[in-house]
């Protein structure tokens, strides 16, 4: 077991009940206070500096320069036992036995209202998923034959684009509604203009270690050794625009304008205790796609939008339990020609649809194709998402009376440029 996981510590920095970040989670991000932008984390509603943490020696055998950072990139080329032990260190520095070092810390620690989160990872390569059953036979029904939905390579392949690395952005960071060519049903040929389509996808995202040399792949027993951690993600999409020209080479302008990742990296190991079973797949999977123990993880997530003055209004709520297509997969998949990853390398699970009306992960699906509205706290409605509209995708896993959650990714719609 790991140490930092153990539900029954407790620390001596207050945490309130429903917090995200008790000190079982310790996730790590990249943060702005006072001018000084270094390595953090989170426990309760008090950002830590782990560079200055460790100055004072708080860790065994890493340099304080891995923390003097304004990504999380080199840290990470340490890989998983360098991470794990930074981890289990700082749970024992902020562990309530050992409150008598509390006077001499408070110089690493500030209120996380007055601390600006930055992108933490610089993200080399972006791949998107498309792992979710539900998400596929719906866009499928949608677009094709509900006869049909799953196209014939879907249960066999994990399937997948190269997106792109530039556009993957922090939550909080606002966005312009963008243009492109788009070809309306009612039009004989294909116009220009903004998107009147704009749409989320609820997804989640996990980051790289360093991985094989080009020619090697990772299988599905060690991809759990190359994942650092996870966010939540959310996959904008213009479906006008999407639409239009992702035949034949999938997507393209209607993906790449903005995707938003949570500003606080959960490493994977402090979401172990919430794995669970995957789905049974059938049929079966070739085996370098086989894997063995439970490798889904129970995570609840939820989306709400919320319009200019106006309160949230929850759109949807799901579980990334529901895929398909776990991470192991995901990475033995995409290696298993040779392909090499590297470190800070982001992947989108896909947009993460439940079976039941109210676990769908995008507008696509939830007003179905447009011919459903949703109703907002000021008694407008929507099928798509507006300009000045806030969205928001919140998620936390639970069990045994410990919460470990992502916080939230953010972003607001303005109005085309
Ligand atoms: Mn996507």
């Amino acid at each position: 077991m790991i140490k930092a996981n153990d539900k029954n510590i407790k620390t001596w920095l207050e945490v309130s009940e429903n917090s995200d970040f008790p000190i079982q989670n310790i996730p790590f991000g990249i943060a702005k206070a006072n001018n000084e932008i270094f390595v953090a984390t989170r426990i309760g509603d008090t950002v830590i500096n782990i560079y200055k943490l460790a100055q004072m020696g708080c860790f065994s055998n890493i340099d304080a320069e891995f923390f003097n950072e304004d990504k999380l990139n080199d840290f990470m080329l340490l890989g998983k036992q360098a991470t794990r032990d930074v981890r289990n260190e700082i749970s024992d520095v902020f562990n309530l036995e050992n409150k008598d070092k509390k006077d001499e810390l408070q110089h690493v620690l500030t209120a996380v209202n007055e601390v600006e989160m930055l992108m933490p990872v610089q993200v080399g390569d972006y791949t998107d998923f498309y792992s979710s059953e539900q998400h596929a036979f719906n866009v499928g029904c949608l677009f094709r034959d509900p006869n049909n939905a799953l196209l014939p390579n879907w249960k066999h392949i994990p399937v997948g684009y190269h997106g792109r690395a530039s556009s993957v952005v922090p939550s909080g960071l606002d966005f312009h509604r963008p243009k492109g060519q788009k070809k309306p049903p009612t039009e004989e040929v294909p116009v220009f203009g903004q998107s009147n389509l704009l749409d989320f996808e609820l997804e989640t995202a996990f980051f790289t270690y360093e991985g094989k040399p080009l020619g090697d792949s990772i299988t599905t027993a060690e991809a759990d050794d190359y994942i650092f951690g996870m966010a939540l993600f959310n996959d904008w999409s213009a479906r006008d625009i999407q639409g239009w020209e992702y035949v034949p080479l999938g997507p393209f302008l209607g993906k790449n304008f903005a995707s938003h990742i949570s500003c606080w990296i959960v490493t994977l190991d402090a979401l172990e205790p919430f794995r669970t079973a995957g789905p049974v797949q059938d049929p079966k999977v070739l085996p370098y796609l086989e894997y063995e123990g439970d490798k889904h993880i129970d995570i609840n997530l939820e989306v709400l939008i919320q319009p200019e003055g106006s309160e949230e209004a929850s759109v949807c709520k799901s579980n990334y339990k529901y895929m398909y297509w776990n991470m192991n997969q995901q990475l033995a998949h995409h290696t298993i020609n040779g392909c090499d990853i590297n470190v800070g390398d982001c992947y989108g699970s896909g947009t993460i649809s439940g079976p039941e009306e109210g676990q769908f992960g995008s507008m696509l699906e939830i007003s179905w194709k447009g011919t459903k509205t949703v109703p907002m706290k000021d008694g407008t409605e929507r099928k798509f998402i507006n300009d000045n509209d806030t969205v928001i995708m919140r998620g936390f896993a639970q069990k045994d009376g410990v919460r470990i959650g992502f916080g939230e990714v953010s972003a607001k719609v303005l109005p085309a440029k």
